[in-house]
């Protein structure tokens, strides 16, 4: 195996400077022709400003070549493989992009008066439309602008519909695999989370749920696939145990890149859904955005939906807010607009056959990482995965080496590491999800990486557990980093703290 080479590799010519290292008094990003000076007069004396203390001058080339620097020190899909398990990390079409730039669709006004909208209306009542088709339900609302919102907004529409019956009832079953999103959005709506343990084989079964199923249970809220990237294969038994008691079944859309085309969870007993777009059906969303987590419903929840809702009369798009039942607004305007025109874009350039390829392209180089990986990693469950495979760090573990030493160890192979240790039911979990638009080729340099640090961890865990050694910083102490974020050039300094980019 030759030296791994890092992409984020530091630059020889010159060291790292912060903005308010560079420059020098009286630079500045432009230049004012003196003719121009009446324009300057024209500013109110009130607001202008000779000097903001502290503040780097600098020229625009020297601006533009630190961020280029930054971002090139980023990682993004563009640069590599980016495995990063229940984020669903794939490419995203440019041609999307594109579309999301048209002027019509860019420049739009959210307050423009509905006939100068109609166009951009018709697309989100289509996009309704296809996402009903693609989950198997009745109706849609594209309001919500993230998955977690997805699931606040399904739970209020069941609190709604139990609150009309007569009771909203107490609580809602949630599997120990669950992502985190989904205890918090139920504690949000008000409701107390009961946990049920997978079985061994790290899927619920129906039993399990009858023990728990009450008239207090308002809902079971799962996840199909599951974190486990394992396909609950008893859900259909489930949903029944759920509805004789009264109670609903919300399911966790986040994986429905393993299901896209090829299964319906409207047939699965399934009341109410979210989905993520920007997981599914393309759009950039490393760094915390933008999303869209639309809810899809059966019919017996279709009037709780949010308002507005669009409608169609004689070829006219209208939006209707009289809907009496309805849980009312959950978002400003049509929702995350932007990423609802990439996910039409991405759904039309894949047609039927293109979405159900990727579905099934995604769960093939899922198998097959697993497949390569299986000797020298130790499996959390030892059967064909859906669109994700689960290691773990048992057998390095023998050496002293962890999982996260592991993870650190792949970016000198310039790889993004999956995710780790979660789901939190796999102790030393690594959750590698490689996404459908990975070529064969890519999938063996990830693994071929995968190999030699398991080799590594035998031979010289030293080397592993202290990595990594080529990017720009090294272990970062990300607890604090995320807890006391300095963002201010001062306070770094008076601290005395290692620069850090
Ligand atoms: C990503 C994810 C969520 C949360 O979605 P956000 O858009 O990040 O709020 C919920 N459940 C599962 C299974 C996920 O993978």
């Amino acid at each position: 195996m030759s030296e791994p080479s890092a992409v984020n590799r530091p630059s020889r010519v010159a060291p790292p400077r912060l903005l308010f290292e560079s420059g020098s008094l009286g630079r500045s990003g432009f230049y004012w022709p003196a003719e121009n000076g009446k324009v300057q007069a024209a500013i109110p004396a009130g607001l202008r400003r000779d000097d903001i203390p502290g503040f780097p001058e600098l020229g625009e080339l020297e601006v533009l070549r630190h961020f280029t620097r930054l971002s090139q020190r980023n990682f993004g899909i563009e640069s590599q493989f980016y495995p990063l398990g229940s984020c669903t990390m794939k490419y995203n079409p440019k041609v999307n992009e594109v579309v999301a730039r048209f002027p019509g669709f860019a420049l739009i006004h959210p307050l423009a008066p509905i006939e100068l909208l109609q166009g951009a209306i018709e697309l989100l009542y289509e996009l309704e439309h296809i996402l009903s088709e693609i989950s198997g339900m009745e109706h849609v609302s594209l309001q919500p602008s993230a998955g977690a919102q997805g699931e606040l907004t399904g739970l209020m529409l069941i609190r709604a519909h139990l609150a009309e019956e007569g009771n909203p009832r107490k609580k809602i079953i949630v599997p120990d695999t669950a992502h985190g999103t989904n205890p918090a959005s139920s504690t949000l709506c008000g409701y107390d989370v009961v946990q049920i343990s997978s079985s061994a084989g790290g899927i619920i079964d129906a039993a399990s749920v009858e023990k728990m199923m009450d008239e207090d249970v308002a809902a079971l809220m799962i996840t199909n696939p599951n974190t486990l990237g394992l396909f609950e294969k008893n859900i259909e038994a489930v949903a029944a145990v759920v509805h004789a008691k009264g109670g609903l079944v919300y399911l966790d859309g986040a994986n429905l890149n393993a299901l896209v085309g090829v299964a319906k969870p409207g047939h699965m007993g399934v009341d109410v859904l979210h989905m993520n777009l920007h997981k599914t059906f393309s759009t950039p969303h490393g760094g915390g955005g933008p999303g869209a987590g639309p809810v899809a419903v059966k019919e017996r929840l279709r009037a709780y939906l949010p308002v507005p809702r669009i409608v169609k009369t004689a070829g006219v798009f209208a939006l209707r807010d009289d809907c009496p039942k309805s849980i009312g607004r959950v978002r400003s305007f049509f929702g995350n607009f932007g990423v609802l025109v990439r996910a039409y874009s991405y759904i039309i350039s894949l047609g039927a056959d293109g979405l159900e390829e990727a579905s099934r392209m995604a769960l093939l180089n899922a198998n097959y990482i697993r497949k390569k990986l299986e000797k020298s990693y130790q499996i959390a469950y030892d059967e064909p995965c859906m669109h994700e495979c689960i290691f773990t760090d048992r057998i390095q573990h023998k050496s002293g080496v962890s999982t996260l030493d592991i993870a650190k160890r792949l970016l000198d192979y310039g790889f993004h590491p999956p995710t780790i240790y979660f789901p939190l039911v796999v102790a030393g979990a690594l959750m590698i999800e490689p996404t459908e638009t990975e070529t064969p080729e890519t999938l063996d340099g990830f693994v071929e990486a995968m190999l030699s640090i398991a080799q590594e961890a035998k031979e010289n865990p030293e080397l592993v557990k202290s990595a990594p050694h080529s990017t720009p910083v090294r272990r970062l102490d990300e607890a604090r980093a995320a807890r006391k974020p300095v963002v201010r050039w001062e306070r770094q300094r008076a601290d005395g703290d290692e620069r850090q980019g």
